[in-house]
């Protein structure tokens, strides 16, 4: 150790020389503060031993100059002076940064344990002090350094926040498409328990989220408490663990008990390594396109019995014809008073009712042509009263309030009964314990007011048709649909549907209304609005039949493939004294009228043959004859088209069967034209 010593005494010098060199120490000496400064300048002592009191710099003034140094501050300092006096002085220099201050005279063993102690005191001082520089200076690197790091922190949490809203963002998305569809969808682990559903397959099951996720879905969809397949269901979960692929299957499914059918299907989730985890079952309700599928079903069913009737009234009316034609030709030429003549009435009556058959069957099948003609309502009441009986059967009563009034309508008669028919088929339905039909008849004008409250009509004169029942009445939902095509509440094979569809398209195409009012309970009324006529003056004469009607000594080319109606046509023709040439189809006629031209005043054409058709072959005629006459008729139904196109172009039309007076009066309605 380097020590200096700094006394003015210089056997003071010596004697600590002595007893500091023993231990090992190098000494320097100065005389006084000034040297001694020097000295610590230029030698950087490890330790400062200096007396107090000393001409020129004295200690307290020395030991400032040191301490305020930056570089010598650190070599330790210490006092050993006689003139010690009291605390003053040490205090002093202690204030001023000295590490001791001994007092002069010390025993040399106990002043270097006392000075070997402040060093090592000092020592540790300084060396904690240099830890902590140290530290101070850790900190501030680390300081530095985190700083760094932190902010390459921030970036980090940055990427990684907005991967998270990325992903947040895309599961939003996804979330949305699956709640945004009417299709279920629901994810199932492989114990058949739900492990996701959307907002769809829990408004299939009518549960909220938390009764569905963990639930078993042959619990949630089937209401069973073992898997559907052990019950027989084609399981398409069940498929697609087992074989890895996609299924489809149909289902019925329950809702708080309620069926309704289900097409459900089924796709594998995998997991990295391929197995699959998880399937998705997507289900689609497909009630309302069953329903459509049974109602176009029936609507293809109908639409066969409508081709089959259309089909059998065409030989029917053929038939028809001739029964009616021969029957009256008999009636003609016997003698009004003959006692068989009431058998011949009563073939006509029933030929009569078999050609109303037809009509009816043609309603149902909605291909039947329309024949409006001025009718009294209250007959025609009258007249399906007969058969309305029958219908209702004799638990039912039928009450008819028919006033004495002019109820002339344009209307089709079959039709109308078809109106009644279906109107007193639904009252026996709502009455299945009896009850009572009421049926009225009266007139009414429409007003503004009335057109303002229903939202429909045309002001003006109307028949007013009530049809009343005390059955079982109907909600406000069924009123609502009851004219729709197939809407029905009746089990299946007891109702069709159509039965008031039909009514309401006869009431349409009469220029009518109808409306209903029902209440649950108390019965229903359906109130049916024709538009008024004026009555033909006096009623013509009904029986015509008596009444040899006019006949004619023209040629008639008669046209027609039925050999029976032809023949028929031909005898009655001739009897009447006309002149009949016969064809026996359409291109036959044409052949026959080039070598008969000048002769032929009127044709009488079937509409429907083999080869050419009535209408061309009265087309390739008129090429060669602009005015030549011509009468058609025709009993298929079908062909109101051409009827109608018939009557547009101003050419005449007789529908078969026609009784042989109407005919024989059309015949010469059409010659004196
Ligand atoms: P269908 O009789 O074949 O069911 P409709 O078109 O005739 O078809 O009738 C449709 C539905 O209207 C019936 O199923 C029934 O619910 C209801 N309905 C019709 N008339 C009555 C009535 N008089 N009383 C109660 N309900 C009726
Ligand atoms: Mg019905």
């Amino acid at each position: 150790m380097k020590i200096l010593i700094v006394d003015d005494n210089s056997d003071a010098r010596k004697l600590l020389r002595y007893n500091l060199e023993r231990r090992n120490c190098a000494v320097i000496e100065a005389r006084d503060g000034v040297e001694g400064l020097e000295l610590t300048a230029v030698h950087k002592p490890d330790l400062i031993i200096s007396d107090a009191l000393m001409p020129g710099m004295d200690g307290f003034q020395f030991l400032r100059a040191v301490k305020t140094d930056k570089v010598l501050r650190s070599v330790p300092f210490i006092f050993y002076s006689a003139t010690y006096v009291g605390n003053r002085e040490a205090e002093l220099a202690m204030s001023l940064g000295a590490e001791a201050f001994i007092a002069k005279p010390k025993e040399p063993d106990e002043f270097w344990k006392e000075v070997s102690g402040i060093i090592e005191g000092y020592r540790l001082k300084a060396d904690t002090n240099a830890a902590e520089e140290l530290l101070e200076d850790d900190l501030e690197y680390l300081k530095k350094y985190s700083n760094i790091v932190a902010t390459k922190l921030e970036g980090k949490i940055l990427e990684l926040q907005e991967a998270n809203a990325r992903i947040e963002q895309s599961e939003a998305f996804i979330r949305n498409i699956l709640e945004s569809v009417d299709e279920g969808f629901i994810v199932v682990d492989p114990e058949y328990r739900v492990v996701s559903a959307n907002r769809a397959y829990l408004g299939m099951v009518d549960l909220p989220i938390e009764k569905v996720t963990g639930r078993h879905c042959y619990e949630l969809a089937h209401y069973m408490d073992s898997p559907c397949y052990k019950a027989g269901v084609d399981c398409v979960v069940k498929h697609t663990f087992e074989t890895g692929e996609p299924h489809t299957a149909l289902h019925v499914h329950k809702k708080g008990g309620n069926p309704f059918n289900v097409e459900t299907k089924s796709f594998p989730m995998k997991n990295a390594a391929g197995e699959i985890v998880s399937v998705i079952e997507i289900i689609n309700d497909i009630t309302e396109k069953c329903k459509l599928e049974d109602q176009l079903r029936q609507a293809q069913k109908m639409e066969a019995i409508g081709q089959i009737a259309a089909g059998i009234s065409h030989d029917f009316n053929n038939i028809l014809t001739a029964i009616i034609g021969y029957a009256s030709i008999l009636q003609m030429k016997m003698r009004p008073d003959d006692p068989l003549i009431i058998h011949l009435d009563q073939i006509l009556s029933s030929a009569d009712r078999a050609a109303s058959l037809t009509q009816s069957l043609l309603a149902f099948s909605r291909k039947q042509v329309s024949n409006p003609a001025k009718v009294n309502l209250n007959s025609v009441v009258k007249r399906v009263e007969k058969f309305l009986v029958r219908v209702i059967g004799e638990d039912i009563e039928l009450k008819t309030t028919l006033p004495n009034e002019d109820l002339t309508v344009m209307a089709d008669t079959s039709q109308m009964e078809q109106v009644f028919m279906n109107l007193a088929t639904n009252a026996r339905d709502a009455m299945p314990n009896g009850g009572t039909i009421s049926i009225s008849t009266g007139t009414v004008h429409l007003d503004r007011g009335f057109i303002k409250m229903h939202g429909y009509g045309e002001p003006g004169a109307y028949v007013l048709i009530a049809f009343t029942d005390i059955g079982t009445g109907m909600d406000k939902r069924t009123i609502d649909r009851i004219f729709d095509p197939f809407f029905t509440t009746k089990e299946i094979g007891k109702g069709t549907g159509l039965g008031l569809s039909i009514v309401y398209g006869i009431v349409k195409q009469h220029g009518g209304y109808i409306n209903c009012y029902s209440e649950l309970g108390k019965g229903t009324t359906f109130r049916i609005y024709l538009p008024m006529t004026k009555a033909e003056g006096p009623q013509k004469t009904k029986t015509p039949e008596r009444v040899a009607p006019a006949g004619g000594t023209e040629t008639i080319l008669v046209a027609e493939d039925d050999d029976a109606v032809r023949k028929l046509s031909i005898h009655l023709l001739e009897e009447s004294g006309y002149k009949v040439i016969e064809a026996v189809n359409g291109e036959d006629a044409v052949e026959i009228f080039m070598t008969h031209r000048d002769e032929i005043q009127l044709l009488f054409f079937d509409l429907i043959m083999p080869k050419i058709n009535g209408r061309e072959a009265y087309e390739k005629i008129k090429h060669v004859r602009q005015d030549v006459k011509a009468l058609f008729t025709s009993g298929y139904p079908e062909e109101h088209i051409y009827k109608q196109d018939i009557i547009a172009q101003g050419l005449d039309f007789i529908a078969k069967p026609a009784p042989p007076a109407v005919l024989l009066s059309k015949i010469r309605e059409v010659l004196d034209k």
